[in-house]
């Protein structure tokens, strides 16, 4: 006999975790059925800590969705009685008058986001860990800090558990099709019927769903980290999360936080784009000496010796834009994915979407810019 859900989501990492949580809160008989473990390192939602702001520098439009992805997720706080939201603020650095410190600064001034500005010297005063160039100019945003991913999917599958979800891991997706009473999905151990499909399968998004597989390219990225010479520096109450642009890219980091070590990480100019099934996730020497180097330069006192080394991926849609939305055609099937280097943060409130599109056949948030029929 095939066993029969609701709705079936297919991938329970950061956003389908939140998913079946959504979904069991309201009352809807699911399953998650997830390839690896939960959670897992061979995804994109691993290394212990993601950058949470209210404005991203580079997409002004996603202001409006972080507000309401900070109350969710302190909602979820209160439910499992656990701090997932390090408040630590968050700088935007640049030289004065380009990159990530002038868009992040234009953004805080059009929607109104609570912010400071602060030269190069006034950042190391108040921020001993950030020993940048003069001539860089920050941007302070106070109410920036990062989330622990693994503890926030660990958290949503409880509160997923709690509300009655089935959640399997180590089980596979093989394949799906649309049937005239919903959909079936197979997988490694079995086949399930459901009246509406959630595909949340993150870099495998492309391989799970036809209409995305052209359109979301999966990357490598490699993340650091390393002893401090001055831990004091680097601690969560003194060393606010950052992305700085430099002649060497654009890098991001984070204070000291469950790894003995400051982590950071590097996005190339290019794309690195790889095969999830088949990329290397053994970190190279190269790879190492890169990131060394930039923390050798703008932090120094964070670079100490190399403490762990991780790879994880990215998966990009051609606008940079999240993917979030029904398929045309098959209006049971709904999508999230091509969430980027910037969607971890707003795991919280994409659940909330996935449930609305599968209870409602609809959502109240403004969700155009993430059409796939835009592409
Ligand atoms: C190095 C790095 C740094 C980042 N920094 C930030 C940051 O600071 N702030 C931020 O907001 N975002 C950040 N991001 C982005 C963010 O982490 C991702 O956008 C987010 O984790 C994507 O979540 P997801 O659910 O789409 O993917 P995942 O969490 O990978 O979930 C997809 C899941 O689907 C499962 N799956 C796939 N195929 C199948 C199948 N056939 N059957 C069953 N299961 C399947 C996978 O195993 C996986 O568990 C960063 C990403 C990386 C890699």
């Amino acid at each position: 006999m095939t066993e029969r859900y609701d709705a079936i989501v297919v991938g329970v990492g950061g956003m389908g975790s939140a998913a079946v949580a959504d979904l069991a809160a309201r009352g809807v008989d699911v399953l998650g059925l997830e390839r690896y473990d939960i959670p897992h390192e061979m995804g994109s939602s691993h290394g212990n800590s993601r950058i949470i702001r209210r404005v991203q520098a580079e997409r002004p439009a996603y202001v409006p969705l972080i507000d309401r992805a900070y109350e969710r997720w302190h909602e979820l706080e209160e439910s499992v009685d656990e701090r997932l939201l390090h408040r630590t603020g968050s700088i935007h650095a640049s030289r004065a008058g380009e990159g990530a410190f002038e868009d992040a600064r234009a953004a805080c001034l059009e929607h109104d986001v609570e912010h400071e500005v602060l030269d190069a010297a006034a950042l190391a005063e108040r921020f001993p860990g950030y020993e940048l160039p003069e001539e860089y100019m920050a941007v302070h945003q106070a109410d920036g800090g990062f989330l622990d991913p693994e503890a926030c999917i660990v958290a949503q599958v409880a509160r997923a558990h709690a509300n009655g979800a089935e959640i399997r891991a180590r089980e596979r997706v093989l394949d799906w099709r649309a049937t005239a009473d919903g959909v079936r999905v197979r997988t490694e151990k079995g086949t399930y019927a459901g009246d509406d499909l959630v595909v949340t399968a993150g870099a495998w998004a492309g391989a799970t769903v036809p209409a995305l597989r052209d359109v979301l390219v999966p990357e490598r990225r490699v993340m650091a980290w390393l002893q401090p010479r001055h831990p004091s520096r680097f601690a969560p109450g003194t060393f606010p999360v950052f992305t700085v642009d430099t002649p060497r890219g654009h890098y991001y980091g984070f204070p000291v936080y469950d790894v003995p070590g400051f982590k950071f990480g590097r996005s190339p100019r290019l794309p690195e784009v790889v095969d999830p099934d088949e990329m290397s996730r053994e970190p190279t020497i190269q790879e190492e000496e890169l990131l060394r180097g930039f923390a050798e330069e703008y932090f120094p006192a964070g670079a100490g010796p190399t403490m762990r080394l991780k790879t994880c991926m990215i998966t990009n849609s051609p606008d940079g834009d999240f993917v979030l939305d029904t398929l045309g055609g098959d209006e049971n099937v709904h999508v999230a994915a091509g969430f980027s280097g910037n969607g971890f943060k707003f795991a919280s409130v994409v659940g909330e979407v996935l449930a609305d599109l599968v209870v409602d056949g609809e959502s109240d948030l403004q969700l155009d810019a993430f059409s796939l029929d835009r592409f």
